[in-house]
């Protein structure tokens, strides 16, 4: 036994046991010393391996030669500090493990040539399955959570107030239009996006389920450069982190189809379907909403109109029923012309209208109710060429925050319309 060999022998004794095997190679007659225990790791006994490189490199994955060789040759031309390549080996049995070997050059000649250099190579193959499993499940995972339509997340929110996606997944691009590396450091980007009316329940309801670690749930709108409005849906389960982030794990949908479906409930539910203005319920609804909002702040009351187009049972027997409909359509035209923004007006009956006009005393909506005559007098419905002229009876009453309930004022105006009425129709009058 030379005497290198002989130090390794040592050396390999030392690590006995520990699943690493050491090896000793003379680079300039290409022989190498294996350790009993290097020997062992891959099934051979003592003297089944020969002290030959070339043998040695036929036991080398023919995938990984190249790259085994290069990184030795890296060291030997000194371009690495010492020598560590993962690959795998072939056992006794034909099978292959993966090893991680690592070496240095310890002596070197005159010229820098190497001369010596030692190493050792440890069994790796149970990691590698793991970190293979590992691989496995994190592709499991990614590919699942790119599969659900929406967006999986996981958003991280830093006490500071500054939040990002510390993971997001392909979902993203449909939800946001954008790529998960986009927010990943930083949500910033998606204040632009979301609708500036939805902006501060967003952040709200995040702050709030932050603060009581409650779920977060959220109903928002966003504005999208390729596909525009769209109505967005937010779950996600919050938890407080050590360092007092929270950090939610949910996810988020497109709910634009449902929020138009409930939109267009919505409208049948509160619209008449022949004139397209409220509803008798929706119109008592608002009245009412009024009348709480009136008993808080009884500065500006509002007046409430009851319109009643005379004679138009006259109109119905000389045109026919469908004209009939039609003027109704034409009238409920002319109204809403001169609604404003916050008036409401509603087809409480057959031919039977009812306006409230906020914030607005017996003279406005004396006012408003001139203008209404005079406009259907002058643009009358023409039918086949002959005008079917419209005249219109008004009772106005003004809402009283002591009303008990909106009919009450409801009940005044309809008393001043009936005056109208007796008192020769085409008129206003007050309660
Ligand atoms: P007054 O000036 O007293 O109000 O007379 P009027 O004829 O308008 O009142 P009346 O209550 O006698 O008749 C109302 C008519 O309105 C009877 C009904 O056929 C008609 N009417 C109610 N709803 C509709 C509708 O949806 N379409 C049509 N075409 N006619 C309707
Ligand atoms: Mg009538
Ligand atoms: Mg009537």
């Amino acid at each position: 036994m030379t005497r290198t060999a002989y130090e390794s022998e040592r050396l390999a004794l030392a690590i006995e046991g520990s699943g690493t095997g050491i090896w000793d190679r003379n680079v300039q007659t290409d022989e190498i010393y294996y350790s009993t225990d290097w020997k062992a790791m891959l099934g051979f006994k003592e003297d089944e391996v020969s002290g030959r490189m070339a043998e040695s490199y036929t036991r080398v994955h023919p995938d990984d030669i190249a790259y085994v060789k290069r990184t030795i040759q890296d060291h030997f031309d000194r371009k690495t500090p010492y020598y560590e390549v993962e690959h795998r080996l072939r056992c006794k049995d034909g099978s292959y493990k993966w090893v991680c070997s690592r070496g240095k050059v310890v002596s070197r000649d005159s010229e820098g040539n190497p001369l010596r250099m030692v190493g050792t190579t440890t069994d790796v193959t149970s990691m590698h399955e793991i970190s293979e499993q590992l691989h496995n499940t994190v592709q499991l995972l990614t590919s699942l959570t790119n599969e659900v339509p929406g967006l999986v997340f996981q958003y991280h929110l830093q006490p500071d107030g500054r939040g990002r996606f510390s993971y997001a997944s392909a979902g993203i691009e449909d939800i946001y239009e954008l790529s998960p590396l986009e927010v990943a450091d930083s949500v910033a980007v998606l204040d632009r996006l979301i609708h500036p009316e939805d902006l501060y329940s967003y952040h709200a309801s995040l702050r709030t389920s932050a603060a009581c670690l409650a779920p977060w749930h959220c109903e928002y709108r966003v504005i999208l450069p390729r596909q525009g409005l769209r109505w967005r849906q937010g779950d996600a389960k919050p938890q407080r982190l050590d360092d007092g982030s929270t950090l939610w794990h949910g996810f988020i949908t497109d709910i634009t189809a449902r929020k138009n479906i409930e939109a267009e409930l919505h409208k049948f539910a509160t619209t008449d379907f022949l004139t397209q203005l409220a509803n008798r319920r929706h119109f008592m609804v608002q009245v009412e909403a009024e009348l709480a909002r009136l008993r808080h702040d009884k500065s500006r009351p509002a007046a409430i109109l009851m319109i009643d187009l005379d004679h138009f049972k006259a109109i119905n027997d000389r045109w026919g029923h469908a004209l009939g409909d039609k003027a109704l359509r034409h009238f409920s035209a002319v109204l809403s012309n001169h609604l404003r923004e916050t008036d409401v007006a509603g087809r409480i009956g057959g031919e039977e209208f009812a306006v409230m006009l906020r914030a607005a005393g017996f003279t406005q909506a004396e006012s408003f109710a001139q203008r209404l005559q005079h406009h259907l007098r002058n643009s009358p419905l023409i039918e086949d060429g002959q005008h079917v002229d419209m005249t219109v009876s008004v009772g106005i009453s003004v809402m009283n925050p002591t009303d008990a309930t909106a009919d009450d004022s409801i009940f005044r105006s309809d008393r001043a319309l009936y005056q109208a009425k007796n008192s020769g129709r085409d008129r206003i009058e007050r309660a």
